[in-house]
């Protein structure tokens, strides 16, 4: 290879550019030379000899010089091209040595480098032997146990607080698998098994909660947590690392706080939390199996007389006798609950597909939970009793969907249970739901009757031995805007259970007052007027001034009432009945009891009281001629009043062989249809 330097290139360039000029001149002047040889006559220029021969001289002279320059410059160019291959060879050597020098640098350092990072290796394995060493010590002080298992091997190492935790010997170092299994509590084995299975699997995070038992017999709740730490070539788990911790006081501080939120602390059964959760769930799941579940709702018959005489603690135990006994009548899966006082759920879940089946389900539960009661309940002190209960039971799945219908429907066949005297339970049925509304309607219109004047009076006739109208009762109704006219059997119970009585009386008795044209009527027929006053209004504070105020209000002569009051009334504070009587007495104001015979009647009791008649109830007159017993009561309720110096009236006379069979008894005055129905006039 020729290799030329910058200088040299320069040289050939001119050399290339000398020859071109000079070839050009050559090119020219055999131009004009053959111009020369044209023929003569030719317009072209003809040269003269001499010239030509100069100008030939000159070419010659010219190729002459050329061929000397092309040989100098080749011989130049061969010994420039010899100096440069030199200069390259020695510049290649040059090189190579300075490579060498430079490797055997490189490798010094490399070898400075390698033992640097071998000290700081070093360094790195002391710090990590110490942080282990620190490590060991932290998870020991702060509690976990920690597990170390070669799954190969099946040898499982642990840490000092882990032993400690299990209470097992300290100097025991090596644990196989099967000791861990043996220490686990049998019911939460399988799930213990179940979750490293997963684990291994690599399908699940191992942690769980569980218990375990130390070889003491105690037992601890862990709370477990490990990760595969190694796997082999193939991808199989081979050791695995985990940590437990004692969760035992927080389990049972949860326990605890799980027992007195979801269950009764007198009973310990499920309370109405907890009922109510399960019944949510039923109702859901009924929806989804398309399968239908039932709820009891149960209440114990007169518990209240139980507590009233033998006293609370013996109430508690029949309460806690009876859960237990509910619990035995029903199946495993059935859930009892005390919801408080003397009332229990039951729920039965997913009793049959049809509602047919269910209710058979249902009732067959029902009469088994009956029958458990049916034998006398040992209450301890030598206190036997007999105690019974009334059953509601509301099937659900169907359209019955939410919590608080079926507890209502429950609730309103438990309340017919109770009234129904041939039966201790009742189903639910949509009768019952109308009855209620109805009720409802009543109890809400109820607290506006008496300021809008819905109330009004009709006047039925009583009668002497001699057929003369000496009396008249006053019976109110209760116009309804909806419902029509209300008898007071259905109104005045409501009004005394929802404390509306008071005002309901005074409205009503305001309404008899007010009647001015009524006071006339009795006046100019010479008639007294029976007023029927509720035991809650007659016992209510200042009742016998507000009677007083009215009938002074309304010009009223007091002497021409008698008030009816029913026995119920004295039953729970005689004292008060008596001294409000009393001071009503002394104005006037004479005294009926209604409804003689249907209640406690006493004779002591009647003799304390500031009475001048007695009402014999409409129950007894109705069957006196066809039944011997009614006849005999009638008969000793009029000796009983003759001896004790009262009159008798005798109610719901319907018949004149009723009135016969009376008048030979003795009785001193007849109501009823026989003689007049209720009216608006006298
Ligand atoms: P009571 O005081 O025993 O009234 C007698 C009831 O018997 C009245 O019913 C009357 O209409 C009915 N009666 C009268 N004669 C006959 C008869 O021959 N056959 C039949 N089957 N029934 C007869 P009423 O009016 O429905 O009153 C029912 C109850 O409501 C009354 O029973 C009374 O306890 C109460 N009551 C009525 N008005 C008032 C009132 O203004 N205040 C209070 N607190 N209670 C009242
Ligand atoms: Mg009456
Ligand atoms: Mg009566």
């Amino acid at each position: 290879m020729t290799l030329l330097g910058k200088d040299q290139l320069k040289n050939l360039r001119l050399f290339v550019f000398t020859t071109f000029v000079e070839f050009t001149f050559a090119l020219t002047r055999l131009g004009a030379l053959f111009f020369h040889r044209l023929p003569a006559g030719s317009n072209l220029y003809q040269e003269p000899f001499e010239i030509s021969i100069i100008r030939w001289s000159w070419f010659s002279f010219s190729v002459i010089s050329y061929v000397a320059l092309i040989g100098y410059w080749i011989k130049r160019l061969s010994v420039e091209n010899a100096q440069v291959i030199e200069d390259a060879n020695l510049i290649r050597l040059e090189l190579a040595h300075k490579k060498l020098e430079l490797s055997e640098k490189q490798l010094l350092t490399t070898v400075d480098e390698v033992k640097s990072a071998e000290a700081k290796l070093d360094l790195i394995r002391n710090d990590l032997i110490k942080q282990e060493q620190q490590l060991r010590h932290v998870l020991n002080v702060t509690g976990d146990g920690i597990w170390d298992w070669n799954i190969l091997t099946g040898q499982v190492e642990h840490n000092l607080r882990w032993l400690e935790m299990l209470g097992v010997n300290q100097n025991q170092q090596y644990f196989s698998v099967e000791d861990f299994i043996n220490r686990i509590h049998p019911d939460d084995l399988h799930s213990v098994q179940e979750r490293l299975k997963l684990a291994l699997d690599g399908s699940e995070e191992y942690q769980h909660r569980y218990r375990m038992i130390r070889p003491d017999g105690h037992q601890i709740w862990v709370e477990d947590k490990g990760a595969i730490v190694e796997k082999s070539h193939d991808g199989k788990p081979i050791r695995m690392v985990g940590a437990i911790s004692d969760i035992s006081n927080e389990v049972s501080a949860k326990e605890k706080v799980k027992e007195l939120i979801f269950f009764d602390h007198l009973t310990k059964l499920p309370n109405l939390h907890y009922i109510k959760e399960r019944i949510y769930r039923a109702l859901l799941e009924s929806t989804r199996s398309q399968a239908y579940s039932g709820l009891m709702y149960l209440d114990l018959n007169d518990f209240k007389l139980v507590n009233d005489i033998y006293g609370h603690q013996v109430g508690d135990t029949l309460l806690k006798e009876f859960g237990l006994r509910i619990q035995n009548a029903i199946g495993p899966t059935d859930i009892v609950a005390r919801i408080g006082g003397d009332e229990y759920l039951i729920l039965l879940e997913q009793i049959a597909p049809s509602v047919d089946g269910a209710n058979k389900g249902l009732e067959a539960a029902a009469e088994r939970i009956l029958q458990g009661l049916a034998d006398a309940f040992n209450l301890g002190d030598g206190i036997v009793i007999f105690a019974t209960a009334s059953i509601g039971i509301a099937v659900f799945g169907g359209d019955v969907k939410n919590f608080d219908e079926v507890l209502h429907y429950a609730d309103l066949a438990m309340y017919a249970a109770k009234e129904d005297l041939t039966s201790n339970y009742r189903f639910y049925e949509i009768s019952l739901k109308n009855e209620f509304d109805r009720k409802n309607v009543i109890y809400t219109g109820l607290r506006e009757a008496s300021s809008l004047n819905q109330f009004y009076v009709e006047y039925q006739p009583v009668v002497s031995r001699r057929h003369e109208y000496v009396f008249y009762e006053a019976l109110a109704r209760w116009k309804h805007p909806t419902l029509g006219t209300i008898m007071p059997d259905v109104f005045i119970p409501f009004a005394e259970a929802s404390g509306q009585m008071h005002e309901v009386g005074y409205a009503i008795l305001k309404h008899i007052f007010s009647n001015h044209s009524l006071w006339d009527s009795l006046e100019g027929k010479q008639c007294n007027l029976m007023i029927n006053i509720s035991a809650h209004q007659l016992m209510n504070a200042g009742f016998a001034e507000q009677f007083l105020s009215l009938g002074e209000e309304f010009l009223v002569p007091l002497d021409r009432i008698l008030i009816e009051v029913t026995e119920g009334v004295f039953l729970n504070n005689t004292e008060i009945a008596i001294s409000v009587m009393k001071s009503l007495k002394s104005k006037g104001v004479k005294f009926v009891l209604d409804d003689f015979g249907t209640g406690y009647s006493s004779l002591a009791y009647l003799q304390k009281l500031p009475i001048e008649y007695l009402k014999i109830d409409k129950s007894f007159v109705r069957f006196m001629t066809t039944s011997h017993d009614d006849l005999a009561i009638i008969d000793n309720i009029l000796r009983l009043a003759k001896s004790l110096n009262l009159k008798v009236i005798a109610e719901g006379v319907e018949t004149k062989e009723q009135f016969d069979v009376l008048l030979l008894n003795g009785c001193d005055f007849f109501q009823g249809w026989y003689f007049g129905r209720p009216s608006a006039n006298l």
